[in-house]
């Protein structure tokens, strides 16, 4: 075994006795108890099983669109490299500094900060990484609408474009509101101008007003465009030659969509100054919102 190898484990190993305390059963949220294969709920009995360092508190569905399987694919095959490669260089989509942005608010070493619906790429070695898929990033598998944490258990709640992909983001906002400590943060980057894409599906758009709307009752601590009119353009631009040329075929449209992707993504880098300035949002193709969660003001009612 390598050096590398042990760290990686160790610190997989780390993260999930530092969760433990924290993690309630989903359906009751009564407390749990472990074994070394499995999480038990003492208040229903329901069993979690526990594989390669991980806790399914849900089974993983099937990929269902043909996009989402070519990502899938790419992302098994490619593992935390996919993030690297696709997202940050290959993706059409000007590189938002996620990490950086968190950072400047939080310390994911010394504070309890969940990834919700975290995928192949983990953001941060400390972060809890939670998604309905068990990629290798992942460390709770749960529904987010449903989360297995104790009530103002959290310090914060991430995600970088997930909540487009849920039914219903005002649950999971809600779970955000419910794991959160008070003060705790919530800290989400959603499209807003943006072509449909599946993974596994796609429902929702949100403007800054609308963020606002759907952070109800969050004090807002920080709002701005995380790609700007470059982006838009571009990926408009590829929506459209992909639905042109491949003439109804799904598998085709993916195909050409990725090929596109890769010939035409360094034109994004011409976003730079557009990035990050608050009078782009209108035009924004993705907001990134930071929430903070009242904190309680005298006795608990
Ligand atoms: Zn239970």
């Amino acid at each position: 075994m390598t050096p590398t190898l042990t760290a990686a484990s160790d610190i997989a190993a780390a993260r999930l006795e530092r969760i433990k305390p924290i993690l309630a059963c989903p359906t009751c949220r009564g407390d749990l108890t472990y074994a070394t294969d499995a999480a038990m709920c003492a208040a229903c009995d329901l069993q979690f099983p526990i594989r390669n360092g991980r806790i399914y508190f849900v089974d993983v569905p099937e990929r269902s669109d043909e996009l989402d399987r070519v990502k899938g694919f790419f992302k098994r095959l490619l593992g935390r490299y996919y993030h690297a490669i696709g997202i940050n260089i290959v993706a059409p989509v000007y590189p938002f500094g996620y990490l950086r942005r968190v950072r400047r608010h939080l310390d994911p070493a010394r504070q309890i900060v969940v990834d919700l619906g975290c995928g192949s790429h983990r953001i941060d070695d400390h972060m809890i990484g939670a998604d309905i898929f068990d990629y290798d990033a992942v460390d709770v598998v749960c529904d987010l609408a449903a989360l297995p944490f104790r009530s103002s258990g959290l310090d914060a709640l991430v995600s970088v474009s997930v909540l487009e992909h849920v039914r219903d983001p005002k649950v999971v906002i809600a779970e955000c509101k419910r794991c959160a400590k008070p003060g705790g943060l919530s800290m989400h980057l959603i499209p807003f101008l943006y072509p449909f894409h599946a993974s596994p599906f796609d429902f929702h758009r949100y403007t800054h007003k609308g963020q606002e709307v759907l952070l109800d009752g969050w004090e807002t601590v920080e709002q701005s465009n995380a790609a700007g009119p470059v982006t838009l353009m571009l990926i408009c631009l590829i929506e459209f030659l992909s639905i042109l040329l491949s003439f109804g075929h799904q598998k085709l449209k993916a195909l050409i969509n990725l090929m596109l992707c890769g010939l035409l993504f360094p034109i994004k880098f011409l976003d730079f100054p557009f990035v990050d300035r608050k009078s782009f949002m209108t035009l924004a193709p993705t907001i990134f919102i930071v929430g903070r969660k009242p904190a309680v003001r005298g006795p608990t009612p």
